[in-house]
């Protein structure tokens, strides 16, 4: 067998795992999986085609100069060739930010990452989608414990789990690529030759993200294994999490657009009026 063959039989093997691990979704769930256009995403639509799965792609135009006309071109031609039904979403015409112009200094990636999941939630809600699928894999899921765990804030830190199962307003979330390794998963596309895009987002050097992805590579250098250790042990420890829950903070309708939010006004309300600071 050819080697990219081999390991895509075992990233398969191991979303395989995860899905049923950790009961992700079946065949008669209706998947939206959430592609960038990085390896991770167009990996796991290639690997959620192959097992026959009923799902389909979603891709944000996030409006960043000089990163998201390839991203989305990368997405379409993907998808044309694979054949696997796909919509693009401008985040402007869905909830009027472009990420190129928010004026939020270190904090692009985080209203980013907000305007995602609140489109991710509202697309897959409106087309009766019952479960998001995001690439997140095991080194992400890593460096962002170890991020949250600076505080041990356990609301955060649940958020690593591989299954955030739906609750008022968000639906089913989950991570089938979190027994998968990044190392892995650049050596497959790489030998498959995916056309992925190629240039990093302007705004992930203002970020944290990459300060813990170091870390947790370092750690990793001085131990083997390290990052899958770190993960795998939290996640069988996550009933325990699960049993000392924080209180959870009682979610209400923002008081400009309806979104549920902690506070009065949701984190995008907030941006649009100039107070995007927590
Ligand atoms: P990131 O936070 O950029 O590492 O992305 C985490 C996951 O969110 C990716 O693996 C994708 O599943 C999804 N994602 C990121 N960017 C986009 C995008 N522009 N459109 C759709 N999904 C995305
Ligand atoms: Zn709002």
């Amino acid at each position: 067998m050819q080697r990219d063959k081999r390991l895509f039989q075992k990233i398969i093997r191991r979303v395989n795992n995860a899905i049923k691990d950790f009961a992700m979704f079946s065949r008669n769930d209706r998947v939206l999986l959430a592609v960038s256009g990085g390896k991770d995403s167009l990996v796991l639509a290639l690997v959620l085609r192959h097992l026959n799965y009923n799902f389909e792609v979603l891709h944000i135009d996030l409006h960043i100069q000089g990163y998201s006309r390839e991203a989305c071109d990368k997405v379409s031609n993907f998808c044309e060739f694979h054949e696997i039904p796909f919509t693009i979403i401008s985040s402007f015409d869905a909830v009027g930010l472009e990420v190129g112009k928010l004026n939020t200094a270190n904090k692009t990636c985080a209203v980013c990452g907000s305007i995602k999941r609140q489109i991710f939630n509202s697309f897959a809600s409106e087309k009766g989608l019952n479960v998001i699928a995001v690439a997140h894999n095991l080194d992400d899921e890593a460096a962002m414990l170890f991020a949250n765990n600076r505080l041990w804030h356990f609301d955060y830190l649940k958020k690593s789990l591989p299954v955030l199962q739906a609750k008022q307003g968000f639906v089913k979330r989950v991570k089938p690529l979190c027994y998968v390794r990044e190392s892995e998963l650049k050596e497959f596309s790489e030998q498959a030759g995916i056309d992925v895009v190629k240039t990093t987002c302007p705004f992930s050097r203002y970020g944290s993200r990459l300060k813990y992805n170091h870390i947790l590579a370092h750690a990793e250098n001085e131990f083997s294994g390290f990052a899958y250790d770190y993960y795998l042990s939290f996640i069988r420890q996550f009933r325990l999490v699960e049993s000392i829950e924080a209180e959870q903070l009682e979610l209400q309708p923002c008081k400009e657009c309806g979104e549920l939010t902690t506070s009065g006004y949701c984190r995008l309300c907030r941006v649009k009026k100039g107070e995007w600071d927590n």
